[in-house]
């Protein structure tokens, strides 16, 4: 099976202890390119020494909203100006907007204006480099899309990670062309098995976010590989074969990468 990964985080210290091991098992599973995602500046950087060293590994690079948020505008901007000046990254990403309160965001929407403001130039940022912008969109479904059409009705390289919005929103987000990606998860969310089933094939990806949302109980740290659980999922709802499923995905990973 061909495996494409648009959003993950293997310079997270997960996988520090056995990275080559990791890049080698997935490949032999099958996995074609991993789109890895940065969140922030010593993040971004690990992303594009990972690139250097392992082909299968795609820079994408960008600031997490809820870090983007809490750093100096002055430091924002450096990263930002580092981010512009790289020829060899594949995407914009991860970035977003994220008024969720949890751990992982003790002040929920507070730095809402500041979130807003680093989303804004990275969405003008992939429009000048004409590269694929991917989305986070945590309890802010609505205004992330609301900006993005505001600035980019001509920019169809639009990949919405992980989205939880309701059907309207999702409808929304179709009709406007854009991409889903859906995580292999996919199996225990509802909300997912919709997307999958409203979106034509051709805007689909799939995605892991991992080290985050693992789809087997028993293994906690997600990998790319797994993510042919998601496929199998998707398969099932679209009534097509697993490998066809995994071609189209991969030819839709080819075109817009
Ligand atoms: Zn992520």
């Amino acid at each position: 099976m061909m495996v494409v990964d648009v959003h993950a985080h293997l310079d997270f210290e997960e996988y520090d202890a056995d990275i080559d091991k990791v890049i080698n098992e997935n490949m032999a599973a099958g996995v074609k390119a991993i789109v890895n995602n940065g969140v922030h500046a010593s993040s971004n950087r690990k992303v594009l020494e990972l690139a250097k060293k392992y082909s299968v590994i795609k820079p994408a690079l960008g600031f997490y909203p809820v870090h983007a948020a809490q750093v100096k505008e002055e430091d924002f901007d450096n990263e930002l100006k580092f981010i512009s000046k790289q020829e060899n990254i594949v995407a914009i990403g991860e970035v977003g907007l994220d008024y969720y309160v949890g751990d992982d965001n003790p002040h929920g929407d507070k730095y809402k204006s500041e979130m807003r403001k680093c989303f804004q130039k990275f969405i003008e940022l992939a429009h000048r480099k004409n590269l694929p912008i991917i989305v986070h969109s945590r309890r802010a479904e609505l205004d992330v899309i609301e900006m993005l059409e505001s600035n980019s009705l001509k920019n169809k390289k639009i990949i919405m990670h992980c989205f939880m919005g309701r059907h309207h929103l999702v409808k929304r987000i179709l009709d406007n062309g854009w991409s889903m990606s859906i995580p292999c998860i996919v199996n225990k969310l509802q909300q997912l098995q919709l997307i999958a089933q409203m979106a034509p094939i051709e805007q689909l990806f799939t995605e892991t976010d991992a080290p985050y949302m693992s789809p087997y109980p028993d293994i906690k740290r997600n990998e790319p590989r797994f993510i042919i659980e998601g496929i199998k999922k998707i398969a099932n709802i679209k009534k097509l074969d697993s490998e066809e499923v995994s071609k189209m995905i991969y030819l839709n990973y080819q075109r817009m990468f």
